[in-house]
């Protein structure tokens, strides 16, 4: 079985512009890592190359078994079931409530049964501390309340690999530090996580691998 995620060779152009050049990098079952690197080094090109978004030049993106560079984009949605993604700004569905936002996500998916989808979201909401709030719609939620139902809507499908970027960006440090400590959960619940972030206390408050963008370069940082 391959890991959640195997990045090889990989190397990021828009137009002549050189992004990344040469990248490999691998996360195994229940590992988090961090994607750290200046403004603009190239942390969003990577995550989007791993989830289909932007096509490398050259190298191979493997999702557990699926290479994600060579997918046909009528293949992407099946990609999306074993991978999660979460953003800064959370994209939520304005008009559902919190359990129809992650819900969704399963019927989009195909899942059918309607008990088996209560059953998964009210699973989901439970882990991510949101069961109280499932009726309210995403105006009426905190932010860190919002990034959960991200989190949630995320996770609902059981992915092997959850991609973050930013996520901690349009929170308060406190709410901040409580969703990226559930990310950290998240990863020993067995999901590799990969989170991109600019905010470096994070590394000292919750430590695990750090690697860099830097001069188009991926560098593990000691
Ligand atoms: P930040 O920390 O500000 O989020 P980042 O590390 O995520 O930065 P990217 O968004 O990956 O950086 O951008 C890397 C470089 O590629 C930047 O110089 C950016 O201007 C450029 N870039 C990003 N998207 C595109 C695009 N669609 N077309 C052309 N250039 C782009
Ligand atoms: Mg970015």
């Amino acid at each position: 079985m391959n890991p959640p995620l195997q990045i090889k060779n990989l190397t990021i152009q828009y137009g002549d512009r050189l992004i990344l050049e040469n990248v490999s990098f691998t996360l195994q079952k229940g590992e988090f890592a961090y994607l750290i690197g200046r403004t603009g080094s190239g942390k969003t090109s990577l995550l989007r190359t791993i989830y289909g978004d932007l096509k490398p030049t050259k190298g191979e993106v493997w999702v557990g078994e699926t290479e994600v560079t060579s997918l046909s984009p009528q293949k992407l949605p099946f990609l999306r079931r074993k991978l999660g993604i979460v953003f800064q700004d959370f994209q939520l569905l304005p008009y559902r409530t919190v359990y129809e936002n992650v819900a969704f996500t399963l019927e989009v998916t195909g899942w059918k049964d309607r008990k088996a989808i209560r059953e998964r979201v009210m699973e989901v909401l439970f882990q991510v501390g949101l069961s109280a709030r499932k009726d309210a719609y995403p105006h009426e939620l905190s932010g860190g309340e919002q990034q959960r139902t991200c989190i949630a809507r995320a996770l609902v499908g059981a992915p092997i690999l959850l991609l973050a970027d930013e996520p901690t960006g349009n929170l308060d440090p406190e709410v901040g530090r409580e969703i990226m400590m559930l990310l950290h959960q998240i990863a020993r619940w067995g999901t590799a996580v990969l989170v991109a972030t600019h905010h470096h206390p994070y590394l000292e408050i919750f430590p695990a691998p750090a690697y860099q963008c830097s001069n188009q370069r991926l560098v593990p940082c000691a």
